[in-house]
């Protein structure tokens, strides 16, 4: 058991407390979900340079078959989510709303759908290397939400040194509740995955870290860590946004990463723990990702669960399959803090969906409520866990001055976390100006 001064130490400056909305489906087990009639699978679902296709129109593929491959290190290849023939080869639309290109598969309905293994890649006889490979042959990126691809996070440059690696069961976004299922559902996964990461970083050791509204998750990890005492537990806070890296690294290790700055500049790793359970689950069969566990919930959502589902899984089939109320409104990728908004229900499943939620049109007419002027409250500068200025920022923003919002105001250090708009009674959307000024900024750096 905690105690007080334990709480206060497991967590990091300002945050906020949104409603955790997690009861519909904390207690719901994983179940699969089942293949749509057509799959999209986008070429470019991770950070980086997309994957190149591999297979042609017309094509029979197998269940875990290599699909495309990787264009580079910056890149992970894709696998078939299902035994199917390759329908086409075209442009697909995208959660950005841009048209993208992607595999369309058409499952064959009397397959067993039984997943094609490869080399397995053992953690005791496999190298550091090996691993590093492994992973990427695997296709696994970030399932957090970020989808960076886990290779080269995990390729530190050379005298650097990760002497501690976070494993993040964090998951407070709101509604979010994937993490907590793996970690109850799928412990032996996650302590193998944590077993190659360690091999293949050589971290010192390992913490998983788990927000205090998890209890049962971390008893449950703990019943079963190694006796060598290299791997523990540790709770924290329920705050937002916890789960953010250099927030993570503030509460468990008391290190500030720099700003500009990378977990390993302060000699740490953070790794998503579905994402580690995805390597402990595939890597000794030689297997690639290709499906996920994802919360779908909301209020407009009928059946309420946690799914396993395969990527390319179009959000319209999936919405239609869980059933909807009357009048569907915005539907989240992710959690509504740091998710995005779908632009359209064509678009599908990918690696980096964590969780889909979906509100009524009623609810969201409701929360398009009008803008108001700042009016100083300070409430914004309380919530910014980077000690950022939103409200200065904002105003900055209203102006196009994004030079001065970088170059005075840290704007780039802004990780676009929603906690400033959570809390302004002005109603002023301060995340998304940060967005589109971050762009700018990016943009003009490109072109000069
Ligand atoms: S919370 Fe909103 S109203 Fe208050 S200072 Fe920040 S931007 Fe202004
Ligand atoms: S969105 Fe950016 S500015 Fe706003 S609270 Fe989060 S980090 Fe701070």
């Amino acid at each position: 058991m905690l105690g007080l001064d334990s709480l206060q130490r497991s967590t990091f400056r300002h945050g906020v407390h949104p409603p955790e909305w997690k009861e519909d489906t904390r207690g719901s087990p994983i179940r699969q979900f089942p293949f749509a009639p057509l799959l999209a699978i986008p070429l470019l679902q991770h950070a980086g340079r997309p994957a190149i296709p591999c297979v042609r129109e017309g094509e029979h593929v197998v269940r875990g078959q290599r699909i495309a491959d990787q264009d580079g290190d910056m890149s992970v290849p894709m696998h078939a989510p299902a035994t199917a023939v390759v329908k086409h080869i075209a442009a697909m639309p995208s959660i950005s709303g841009r048209m993208i290109e992607g595999i369309y598969l058409e499952p064959v309905p009397a397959s067993t759908q039984e997943a094609r293994e490869g080399e397995p890649c053992l953690v005791d006889a496999a190298s550091a290397d090996e691993i590093i490979a492994a992973i990427q042959n695997a296709g696994i990126v970030g399932l957090g939400g970020a989808a960076f691809p886990t290779h080269v996070k995990l390729r530190v440059r050379d005298g650097a040194h990760a002497d501690t690696l976070i494993i993040n069961g964090a998951e407070c976004e709101p509604y979010l509740t994937t993490d907590h299922r793996v970690m109850l559902e799928q412990r032996e996964d996650v302590l193998l995955g944590i077993r190659y990461l360690m091999k293949a970083t050589g971290a010192d050791r390992t913490i998983i870290a788990i927000e205090a509204n998890k209890g049962d998750a971390a008893d449950h990890l703990r019943e079963a860590l190694p006796a060598d005492g290299d791997v523990s537990v540790e709770i924290l806070q329920v705050k937002y946004p916890q789960g953010a890296e250099k927030m993570l690294i503030s509460a468990l290790l008391g290190r500030e990463v720099p700003s500009g700055g990378l977990p390993i500049d302060v000699r740490a790793l953070c790794v998503n723990v579905a994402t580690a359970a995805e390597i402990g689950r595939l890597l000794p069969h030689g297997r690639g990702i290709e499906e996920r566990v994802i919360t779908v919930t909301g209020p407009a959502v009928k059946n309420k669960g946690n799914y396993r589902i395969a990527i390319g899984t179009p959000l319209r089939f999936l919405l239609e399959s869980v059933g909807v109320e009357e009048g569907v409104g915005r539907v989240f990728l992710g959690g509504p803090m740091m998710g995005a908004a779908a632009s359209s229900l064509d678009i599908s499943i990918t690696k980096g969906t964590s969780g889909v939620v979906a509100f009524s049109e009623e609810e969201t007419r409701a929360s398009r409520v009008p803008e108001y002027p700042c009016i100083r409250c300070g409430y914004c500068l309380d919530a910014c866990p980077m000690q950022l200025n939103p409200s200065q920022l904002g105003l900055l923003a209203r102006k196009e001055e994004h030079d001065r919002m970088a170059e005075e105001f840290r704007l780039m250090d802004c990780f676009e976390c929603g906690s400033c708009s959570f809390v302004c009674p002005s109603h002023i959307p301060l995340v998304q100006r940060f967005r589109i000024a971050k762009a700018a900024v990016r943009k003009a750096a490109s072109a000069s």
